[in-house]
């Protein structure tokens, strides 16, 4: 079963988060001039995500994803080695055009459930505290990117052992908040 590898963050194991972490900075993996973004807050809603559009680390098969708030973040080096991935797309990916790495995603549609939340990948940043991922998002999406079907019966058999529920779209709480946001935007809630 550990011959599985999901993610370089969670393949030996979890590690827990600090409730008294308030921030770091992450770095892109340029051997120079690096990218340089800080965050002034903990992380919430990490994750692994299995989509075909968040950026992953060479070999891993899930992505590491959270948010912060748009607020917290800013790009403190390097910033015009940024651009952005997919102008079309809801989440607009920050990548360093020179080594690929995604340093922010940020949405700018004003109504939509997640604006004001910058997505960040906390594996960038080597200050410890980060707040773990709890559940693993889009796990079917990875046949997308090459996973074999047969495969994952045993992927999410690996996820649960680590802790990190298996869904195919995103968690129960934020599919919650999600259709709470178009509730209310409906005036129905
Ligand atoms: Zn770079
Ligand atoms: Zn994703």
């Amino acid at each position: 079963m550990n011959d599985i590898k999901l993610h370089p963050a969670v393949d030996n194991g979890v590690n827990a988060g600090s409730d008294r972490f308030s921030g770091g900075t992450l770095h892109c993996h340029c051997a120079a001039n690096r990218v340089e973004v800080t965050v002034n807050a903990q992380c919430q809603h990490n994750h692994l995500c299995g989509c075909t559009k968040c950026w992953k680390p060479s070999g891993a098969i899930f992505s590491q994803a959270a948010v912060v708030p748009r607020d917290a973040l800013s790009v403190t080096a390097n910033e015009d080695k940024l651009q952005v991935v997919d102008p079309a797309a809801t989440i607009q990916r920050h990548a360093c055009q020179d080594c690929g790495v995604h340093m922010y995603g940020r949405i700018e549609d004003t109504t939509h459930p997640f604006h004001g939340l910058d997505f960040i990948h906390t594996e960038l940043s080597d200050d410890p505290g980060w707040a773990a991922p709890e559940f693993a998002a889009f796990t079917s999406s990875i046949i997308e990117a090459g996973t074999k079907p047969e495969e994952m019966d045993a992927i999410r058999a690996r996820l649960k052992a680590l802790g990190l529920e298996p869904y195919d779209c995103l968690s129960p709480p934020l599919m919650d908040a999600i259709a709470t946001h178009v509730a209310k935007s409906k005036g129905i809630l």
